[in-house]
């Protein structure tokens, strides 16, 4: 097998070891004679792996105990439209904070389907045309339900380092593509969602961890299976869960721990993307257009100056075994997603790869 390296933005690789874990374990799940996509949810082996990929995340995120963690299907889409049923009260209204297309596309979620939402455009172009987050937009209206906003936007690369003082309005946060890459302070958040396929598992589960005094606020006609209570009551076994994803996840979450944890992630992270936008800033032959405060670890976008190379530089890159470095097709450009199991070999092979682009067209 030739050497690929891969830099999609979700699903995206995973650590080789959890790959090779799973792969050993596939058939004959401890000793069962049952692969482990063949249990049943209920059954105690499988028990066993779902309490410990809760416990584990609550480890590693160190998640006080008066949050729930709840394990869910239906994506971070879904979760766009679960976070307004169950916390916005039919004459209420919500903030939300756009800083890119994730939290554009709840912001609408909510806005045509559920109720008042309030958009806070918290971008802006800088005097040298680079996009900036503006935290003293991120204000909380009075009486808001809840303000939203999404920490790192995986299609525009932007991430938020700072988080705004909501004063008593809950904060609720779509971290999709950075839960696990460095450490946070859960309890200043309401809830926190994350679809598992950036970085954590296969696609098909999604994990929100939302605050005890939050629950048995939806509305009557949210679907239970969309109803953190009733998720909560049935601790996340309402329906069938996406059993492979749950364990996936625990075999990821458990190589976290032995590397070291969150904290180490990071780390790691600021390493990676450093190396990458350093390199891209010292040249003229690449631009990446966001504030440097406001560049994310974990996808970095790009753009080449001369934008008719776009495609030869994209099938010169899987020449040279680089795949998943297009742009998400409403943004254009470039991006590599460098999460958690990227080692640093491959932010060093990528930008090997872009100065020999950026030689051979010069
Ligand atoms: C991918 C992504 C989503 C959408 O997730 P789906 O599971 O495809 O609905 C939402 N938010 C962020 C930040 C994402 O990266």
């Amino acid at each position: 097998m030739s050497k690929v390296w891969n830099y999609y933005a979700g699903p995206c690789m995973l650590p080789v070891e959890v790959m090779e874990k799973a792969q050993k374990e596939f058939r004959n799940f401890e000793g069962t004679g049952m692969g482990v996509v063949e249990l049943s949810h209920r059954s105690a082996e499988f028990m066993k792996v779902a309490k410990e990929a809760e416990a584990l995340l609550r480890e590693l995120l160190d998640i006080p105990s008066n949050y729930r963690v709840l394990f869910e299907q239906g994506g971070g889409r879904g979760q766009f439209a679960a976070i307004p049923l169950n916390l916005l009260p039919e004459n209420g209204h919500a903030d939300y904070f756009v800083t890119g297309h994730w939290s554009r596309c709840a912001f609408k979620e909510c806005d045509e389907h559920y109720g008042k939402a309030i958009l806070h455009e918290c971008t802006f172009e800088n005097k040298d045309g680079l996009y900036e987050v503006d935290y003293s937009k991120m204000k909380v209206t009075e009486g808001a339900a809840y303000a939203y906003m999404c920490i790192n936007e995986t299609v525009n690369g932007i991430e938020s380092f700072e988080l705004p003082d909501t004063g008593d309005v809950p904060l609720i946060a779509d971290m999709s593509s950075d839960i696990l890459t460095r450490p946070i302070d859960v309890s200043k958040f309401g809830a926190i969602i994350f679809g598992v396929q950036k970085n954590v598992a296969p696609a098909g589960m999604t994990v929100t961890i939302v605050r005890e005094d939050l629950l048995g606020k939806a509305r009557k006609y949210c679907p239970s299976i969309m109803n953190w209570s009733v998720l909560d009551k049935f601790e996340s076994m309402y329906n069938t869960p996406c059993t492979f994803s749950w364990y996936m996840a625990c075999l990821n979450l458990k190589w976290i721990k032995s590397l070291g944890g969150v904290k180490e992630m990071e780390g790691r992270n600021i390493a990676k993307s450093k190396m990458v936008y350093d390199y891209l800033e010292s040249s003229d032959f690449y631009r990446v257009r966001i504030a440097v405060k406001d560049r994310s670890r974990v996808n970095c976008v790009f753009n080449l100056k001369d934008e008719s190379l776009n495609d030869e530089f994209v099938a010169e890159g899987k020449k040279n075994g680089l795949v998943g470095i297009k742009g998400h097709k409403v943004l254009g450009g470039m991006r590599a997603s460098l999460y958690n199991a990227m080692p640093i070999e491959g932010a060093k092979v990528l930008v090997d790869f872009l100065k020999k682009f950026a030689a051979a067209h010069q």
